[in-house]
């Protein structure tokens, strides 16, 4: 087996993003780069928890030709590429449909970020690529269409995120860190509207204690 360390790495970060529930069922997949001229891909469909390093794909990044591996790779494996061929100084791309960052992209909006240590991990915006269905070309070239050097986060409209770090661990607390600006901007939304009275305030009220009730943790100390 081909790059055995790296291939342990992936399954490692799509437990634990599977146990903070940014990975769900099958649901987000991640890419992670081995060298000038490799990546490795997290397969299609296949359990979190039942995934083996054989069960990780090695593909050439150029081509994404398979060089190792007897699954069949993500179907956001265009995406990743995308992201690891214009953004030399990443190591790592994380593809989630986190709760409230997915929530966010169906407002459509790009994100503003004003803390200095969200800052220094997702850079100064969060940009927003147009809707595209998952695992297209399409896709991939929406995202391709607003990828910056400075913006490691991004929002796929109505349907999920996607950062990228310089380090597997700079991804991972970026999208932690992600996940703590949508609930901060999402809650900031819900409590101007139940300041606006209306018969929904009780609910409204409801909602923002149990956002704060279940602050975002870390992936990682
Ligand atoms: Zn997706």
């Amino acid at each position: 087996m081909k790059f055995p360390s790296i291939r342990q790495r992936v399954v490692e970060m799509s437990v634990l993003l599977a146990d903070h529930g940014y990975f769900a069922a099958t649901g987000g997949n991640l890419a992670l780069r081995v060298d000038d001229e490799h990546i490795v891909v997290t397969p299609s469909a296949v359990d979190y928890y039942r995934m083996e390093p054989e069960d990780i794909c090695v593909l050439r990044l150029s081509d994404l030709a398979k060089v190792d591996g007897e699954r069949k790779p993500s179907v956001e494996t265009g995406m990743h590429a995308q992201v690891l061929r214009q953004r030399k100084d990443c190591q790592a791309s994380i593809h989630t449909h986190q709760p409230a960052a997915s929530a966010l992209t169906l407002l459509g909006q790009p994100l503003t970020v004003h803390n200095a240590e969200h800052r220094a991990l997702l850079g100064p915006q969060v940009l927003i690529a147009g809707y595209a269905p998952s695992g297209t070309r399409w896709l991939s070239s929406k995202l391709q269409r607003v990828l910056r050097q400075d913006v490691n986060a991004y929002l796929l409209r109505t349907h999920g995120a996607i950062c990228c770090g310089s380090s597997p661990e700079r991804a991972l607390h970026a999208i932690a860190a992600l996940e703590a600006l949508a609930c901060a901007h999402l809650r900031e939304r819900i409590a101007a509207r139940a300041a606006s009275a209306g018969p929904e305030q009780a609910a409204l009220q409801k909602l923002i204690a149990t956002l704060d009730a279940n602050p975002i943790q870390e992936l990682i100390a």
